[in-house]
């Protein structure tokens, strides 16, 4: 059996799943991030614990998918947008908390290894090798998969194209640089350029049909912005490492047009005259992470 936790802002969810990756057992709980550090590890603790007495199943080992990465050489917490976590040594802490080991992984990792094993890529594109897993949220996350295995990096950070550097139109980036992807590609991002070019604020759930509907100069310019530095940005990712297949997840991963208007512009920016490289859907919607932790 395969136990997997993912650690989000707002639930832990935890799954079992059997060595075929069926799913035997799934149940989730509050974070309670207001309660800190300490009280989110038994928050954890806790749901393990009720895992156990409802399946009586013991854990060998348990994979967890966290907000941030593991820093290799510290062992501590780092880049997490639930602060509290960050700098803290969550992988030993919670071993001492579980009584067993465990693996940790950042969400995009998680999300990345889950479509590549069990998700989009059997499905559509078996034989790829190398997959880049893309989500695109409040936040602009990557995870890297070769021969169905994370390449995390040496310092945690491997797939993490949020923070390349874009266009400087993108501003000051909570990094602590200026221009980062994340600045431009995000939902927030995009909803902040909206609000500045239209005086009006507006989610991107409202500006994707007024896109549509066509009537909307900052609507239009928004999108339209968006599909070409999608393209530019992910062309990077492209022209380094030439994956089989990018999955594109995160609220935004689902909008059509990014597929039929900023996909095709990807070619402009390649070190190619033609992109092989296919652009496939997520199919394990927000069971992604639980399971790319379960298969850590
Ligand atoms: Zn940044």
């Amino acid at each position: 059996m395969k136990w997997g936790i993912d650690l989000g802002g707002t639930k832990i969810e935890g799954v079992i799943l059997d060595d075929d990756l069926r799913e035997v057992y799934r149940d989730r709980i509050d974070t309670e991030r207001e309660g800190g550090y300490a009280h989110i590890v038994s928050r954890i603790a806790l749901l393990v614990q009720q895992f156990r007495e409802k399946t009586g199943l013991t854990p060998e080992h348990i994979g967890i998918g966290t907000p941030g990465t593991i820093d290799p050489p510290t062992g501590l917490l780092k880049n997490s947008n639930t602060v509290v976590l960050n700098g803290q040594p969550l992988g030993k802490d919670l071993e001492a908390a579980l009584g067993v080991p465990v693996t940790l992984a950042n969400d995009a990792n998680c999300f990345a290894i889950a479509e590549t094993l069990l998700g989009c890529v059997p499905a559509e594109a078996p034989k790829a090798r190398v997959v880049f897993g893309v989500i695109l949220g409040t936040g602009t996350g990557g995870g890297i998969v070769v021969d169905g295995r994370i390449i995390g990096g040496a310092q945690g950070i491997g797939g993490e194209w949020g923070h390349i550097f874009l266009d400087h139109s993108g501003g000051y980036c909570y990094c602590g640089r200026v221009g980062c992807c994340e600045q431009i590609l995000s939902g927030p991002a995009l909803e902040r350029y909206y609000a500045n070019l239209s005086g009006t604020y507006r989610t991107m759930r409202e500006i994707v049909p007024r896109y549509r509907q066509g009537n909307d100069p900052a609507a239009t310019a928004t999108l339209q912005r968006w599909f070409h530095f999608f393209a530019k940005g992910i062309s990077t990712i492209i022209n380094v490492l030439d994956p089989d297949v990018v999955v594109l997840g995160g609220g935004l991963g689902n909008i059509a047009e990014l597929y039929t208007e900023g996909v095709p512009q990807v070619v402009d920016h390649l070190f190619n005259p033609r992109m092989d490289t296919l652009f496939l859907r997520p199919k394990l919607g927000d069971s992604a992470g639980v399971y790319g932790a379960a298969m850590l």
